[in-house]
């Protein structure tokens, strides 16, 4: 099928007269009947992804590529003056993830389609997703993220259940988007939503009556839960989610002929970070509707649930109040007592019980209760089977197993970065797109002066890319001669924005008492903070005081320049990735489970300045010590030292005449004159009295890293040689490497 064709018969006008909307709509029609065509494995034995988010970015080029039609539709698009990118314009979004987790799930059911592995994924149907991000003020300001027009992605089904809560019942509806493998098969992502779900609760803000679940349930993805209405409807989501999915599994595999006692032949959960945990007792509860008795239900769940673990961060751990279960899903309630008894009678370790305090620890019901728990990259599974989890280790060795994530490299690479995939391929041919290791022999390259030239080209002319587009959606005119110097993720204290902010400060000093860079330098941050977490909004707010202050200041400005980008999000994502420089990953070591963006840099061409923490670690075992600028505290003395529970910031303030400086900066009269002092001054207490994530014994070891980084830029075809490497040693982190994994280890599909 044509384009022009589907424009005709749709508008009867010819692709010219057609606004991109219009166009949007026609390939959008267009995909959805090709994907009818692709193959669905139809396997006895199925996977089921639970996520409570799927962060899938723009889907019109991705599924263009992935069904090899995206340079013949594009030809037909330039011949009537049009292209792709342009189309892609009038695509929103879709809201229905926030960040690392819901991007990891969407590049899993990428590799699950592409690898024709019998799978799909479970999660909700957000309508106004996490929130959009602007800056007002030099402040974060939350706006409604609605993204579901009369035509999408979405394909409404006609499945439906009735969810029973606490004294009142919704109906459910499933609405299903394709997911569209790699010259291969096609999966489903499942997205439930409720029938009487009412937009009219949403006004301006992401304010809305929390008590309306009937009307409220699929609005937002996380609503604020800094007050028990929010917490518990955490709570009313999730249960809607896993009882929805649950009905689900159990249909599907009695269709397939399962007598629900073999269920384990017919299908695997599994259990992405807790919010899907309630899974486990759902499924018990329905299984015993069904006349299981107890002994008989808990023995079939335990042998399909699986969980993966994606944070150490304790407060991040969920815990729920038995009485919002109470309250919410009274049904499970019995049921989680059972499970938390047995334990108690098995277990003399009480740190291991599920229920204590009268809090619901998900995470423990996932472990006792699941047959496999693994973490995201080779140190965060030695963490949590050393230290967070020693307990549950002692009890299941076996159960214990490490997956180091991993990334599309249709969407980071081939769809992202276009011309650096043509390098690629002119270079090894084209066998990487299926077997991401054939980068390799690149590393045939690494001295090649022509290859490293045209290496540094593709570079420049995607940081051209990236300014020309910021100029247009932001307004922002970064310096495409600079070195780009990215620091894009979720804004967390963990992750440790809050010390590249001290170093901008720290350079602008050095700048303005006349220590010149070379080579200027741009640095870019991006990233939304959770709307209750004052101390992220805080490091929001210095940042774009930051930018205020040092893009307007002439002495400085020629020297360094930062941006702070709105509403960090995969389209931006998709722009700033391929013209990035240095990736900044620093986070305080033992926190950051694994990371992604720092693979998506690294296959870039970037390279990586970082701590040895998550995936970072495995980066740079694989690309070598002259091929990435590590620094930092190990996660060891990071770990003993919050044992011993002696760290003192103000310590180190008072050593440290650098630091010192750059952090009285914060409450200085040039930043009160553009920002606001009750966020500046509570941001400079918290790093005086607590800075939590140690990013004052970080600093000097940070800054000298970083100085060395700018250096070896300056050789450019030594830092050519870099990307190179880094390139070449990227294949490792293909999702599909990842997905193989699970499946040969923990699924066992096939
Ligand atoms: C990859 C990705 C992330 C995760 O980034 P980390 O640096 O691993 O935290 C978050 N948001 C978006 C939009 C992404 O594409």
């Amino acid at each position: 099928m044509t384009l022009a064709k589907a424009v005709s018969t749709r508008y009867n006008k010819t692709i010219e007269k057609c606004s991109s909307k219009e166009i949007f709509f026609a390939i959008l029609d267009m995909i959805k009947e090709l994907a009818k065509e692709k193959e669905i494995n139809e396997g006895k034995k199925k996977v089921y992804y639970i996520s409570a988010e799927f962060l899938i970015g723009k889907l019109l080029s991705n599924n263009l590529i992935n069904l090899g039609l995206y340079e013949a539709v594009d030809a037909e698009l330039r011949a009537s003056g049009k292209s792709i990118a342009e189309i892609e314009e009038a695509e929103p979004e879709p809201s229905l993830g926030n960040g690392g987790l819901g991007r990891l799930a969407a590049c899993f059911l990428d590799s699950i389609a592409t690898l024709g592995i019998n799978g799909d994924g479970v999660g909700l149907n957000y309508h106004y997703g996490l929130f959009q991000q602007k800056f007002q003020n030099n402040l974060q300001v939350e706006a409604p993220n609605p993204w579901i027009t009369m035509q999408s992605w979405l394909t409404k089904t006609e499945k439906t259940y009735p969810v029973l809560f606490g004294g009142f019942t919704v109906q459910s509806r499933m609405y299903d988007i394709d997911v569209i493998g790699y010259n291969n098969c096609t999966t489903k992502l499942h997205l439930f939503d409720i029938e009487s779900v009412n937009e009219n609760l949403v006004g301006d803000t992401i304010d809305f009556n929390k008590e309306d679940i009937a009307g409220n349930l699929t609005l937002f993805l996380y609503p604020d839960d800094s007050d028990d209405k929010g917490r518990l409807l955490r709570v009313y989501q999730q249960y809607f989610m896993v009882s929805n999915a649950a009905r689900l599994i159990l249909e599907e595999a009695e269709a397939k002929g399962s007598n629900l006692h073999d269920l384990a032949d017919y299908a695997v959960v599994q259990i992405n970070d807790t919010h899907p945990s309630m899974i486990i007792p759902e499924l018990i509860r329905l299984l015993q509707e069904k006349g299981f008795l107890m002994d008989e239900a808990i023995s079939v769940v335990s042998k399909v649930c699986a969980y993966t673990n994606h944070t150490i961060l304790a407060e991040a751990l969920e815990k729920w109040p038995l009485a919002f279960l109470e309250k919410a899903v009274p049904q499970l309630v019995p049921i989680i007592r059972e499970l938390d008894n047995r334990v108690r009678r098995k277990v003399k370790d009480e740190t291991t019980y599920i229920i204590a305090d009268d809090l619901v620890h998900m995470a423990h019901m996932d472990i006792h209760y699941g047959f496999s728990v693994n973490g995201v990259a080779h140190l965060h599974t030695e963490i949590l089977k050393d230290a967070e989890l020693n307990n549950f280790y002692k009890l299941y060795p076996q159960k214990f197993n490490n997956k180091t994530n991993g990334i599309t490299f249709r969407r980071w690479l081939m769809l992202c970065n276009p011309e650096l995939s043509a390098l690629i391929t002119e270079l090894i041919g084209d066998g990487w797109k299926q077997n991401a290791t054939e980068l390799e022999k690149l590393g045939a390259y690494a001295k090649d002066r022509a290859v490293l030239e045209k290496l540094l080209e593709v570079k420049s002319l995607k940081k051209a890319q990236l300014c020309e587009y910021l100029e247009l959606t932001q307004g922002i005119r970064p310096d495409d001669k600079a070195i780009f110097d990215i620091q894009v993720k979720r804004l967390h204290e963990y992750k440790r924005q809050q010390m590249n902010a001290l170093y901008v400060i720290h350079k602008y000093f050095e700048i303005k008492e006349g220590k010149k860079p070379t080579i200027p330098i741009n640095v870019f941050f991006g990233g939304k903070a959770a709307a209750a977490y004052i101390i992220a909004k805080d490091i929001i707010h210095l940042i774009l005081c930051l930018q205020e202050i040092v893009n307007n200041d002439p002495e400085v400005s020629p020297y360094l320049k930062v941006f702070m980008v709105e509403n960090y999000n995969v389209t931006l994502a998709e722009k700033m990735i391929p013209a990035c420089d240095i990736s900044e990953q620093i986070s305080l070591a033992s926190k950051e489970a694994s990371g992604t963006g720092n693979m998506k840099f690294m296959l870039n061409g970037a390279v990586t300045l970082g701590t040895m923490d998550g995936a970072n670690v495995e980066i740079a075992q694989l690309v070598g010590k002259d091929n990435i600028f590590t620094f930092g505290e190990d996660s060891q003395t990071v770990i003993d030292r919050y044992a011993r529970k002696d760290y003192k910031s103000r310590d180190y303030y008072e050593k440290n005449k650098k630091l010192k400086r750059a952090v009285d900066f914060i409450v200085s009269d040039e930043m009160m004159e553009v920002g606001c002092s009750e966020n500046l001054e509570r941001l400079y207490k918290e790093l005086l009295n607590k800075d939590w994530f140690m990013t004052f014994p970080d600093f000097d070891m940070y800054t000298a890293a970083r100085e060395k980084a700018y250096d070896a830029y300056a050789d450019r075809s030594s830092w050519a040689a870099k990307m190179l490497v880094n390139i070449s040693m990227a294949g490792f982190f293909s999702s599909d490497r990842t997905i193989e994994q699970y499946n040969n280890e923990i699924w066992k599909l096939n």
